[in-house]
């Protein structure tokens, strides 16, 4: 049986990825294409923990400059320091008990982190190829666990991803499959990364988008087998159509509120005001990012969420039909 995901636009719609900062524009494609048989599970390597309280494995595959700047990014939100407003929204979507935790935001919704150079066919019990970049897209990261959780619905069956020797079932969006690609250790195209704050945004981007808020309904299951969109588009966040703006036509703004580039916003423009332990280079990067982030939020959310009159995001996650 093969996906019915054939179309360009549904494809791109769900290609739940993309960050593209203002020096670069376009989207990532990301082909679920599903089919028989069944694959032997590969020589996977050991996986590295990231850190010894997260949750977040490190692929065998990934390389030692991808490793490299992942464990920095874990290590700036270890140590980064902010003193939000406990009625802001920052306040409300990253602390838990409490205790102000990014960490966890993220922990909770990454489980894997894979390198571009992985083939990702290969780690599926089915085949799911990605596509490759469209214009001038720079690609940063891709959320592939809620592609293929969407696959398991449309499909109705089992679906299993092969790390450490091991398969994992995908049976929920947030086990959190992310491959990074090229853009995260080679942004400007001559060697040189994004910077931690950039990049940083970008994991609190992707793992937003392992959140099935609100849950599917059964007429969405079925539009997930017809290949179409599910009713639900805050399930997984998906990107819709920039409506205007440097983006205008690209898949690369949310389509509901609170989506992942709102989520990054929250992130970057905290560091304006209530970050403690950042210096100016980090605020200007912040200030970049969090401008970028708003302009693909939608144009009247952006204004309810400056004016603080939207409510705060619901980081809920339903992954069984409702
Ligand atoms: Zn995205």
């Amino acid at each position: 049986m093969k996906s019915n995901f054939k179309t360009s636009f549904l494809r791109t719609l769900l290609m739940t990825t993309v960050f593209v900062l203002p020096a670069a524009t376009g989207c990532k494609k990301i082909k679920d294409q599903l089919e028989q048989p069944k694959l032997p599970p590969p020589q996977t390597g050991s996986a590295e923990q990231v850190a010894p309280a997260l949750g977040i494995s490190l692929d065998a595959a990934v390389s030692e400059k991808e490793r490299t700047l992942f464990k920095e990014d874990i290590r700036f939100l270890q140590n980064i320091n902010f003193k939000p407003e406990p009625e802001g929204y920052f306040f409300k979507a990253f602390s838990f008990n409490g205790a102000l935790n990014i960490l966890k935001f993220i922990d909770d919704r990454v489980g894997f982190i894979i390198g571009r150079d992985t083939s990702v066919d290969s780690r599926f019990s089915y085949t799911s190829n990605t596509g490759n970049h469209s214009g001038k897209a720079v690609t940063i990261a891709t959320n592939i666990g809620m592609a293929v959780w969407l696959e398991t619905i449309a499909q109705k069956r089992p679906i299993q991803f092969f790390v450490n020797n091991t398969s994992v079932p995908v049976n929920d969006p947030r086990v959190g499959i992310i491959r990074l690609a090229e853009g995260y250790t080679n942004y400007d195209g001559e060697g040189r990364p994004m910077n931690t704050v950039a990049r940083t945004t970008v994991l609190i981007h992707e793992a937003r988008h392992s959140d099935c808020t609100g849950g599917l309904s059964e007429r969405d299951a079925i539009n997930l087998a017809a290949g179409q969109l599910p009713e639900n588009r805050s399930c997984g966040h998906l990107h819709t159509i920039c409506e205007s703006g440097d983006y205008e036509g690209l898949a690369a703004c949310d389509g509901r509120e609170w989506g992942s580039y709102a989520m990054g916003w929250l992130y970057a423009n905290e560091f304006k005001n209530n970050c403690e332990s950042c210096n100016e280079a980090m605020r200007q990067t912040a200030r970049v990012v969090a401008i970028d982030s708003l302009l693909r939020v939608g144009e009247g959310r952006a204004a309810s969420m400056l004016s603080k009159s939207l409510p705060p995001p619901d980081l809920s996650s339903t992954p069984t039909l409702r």
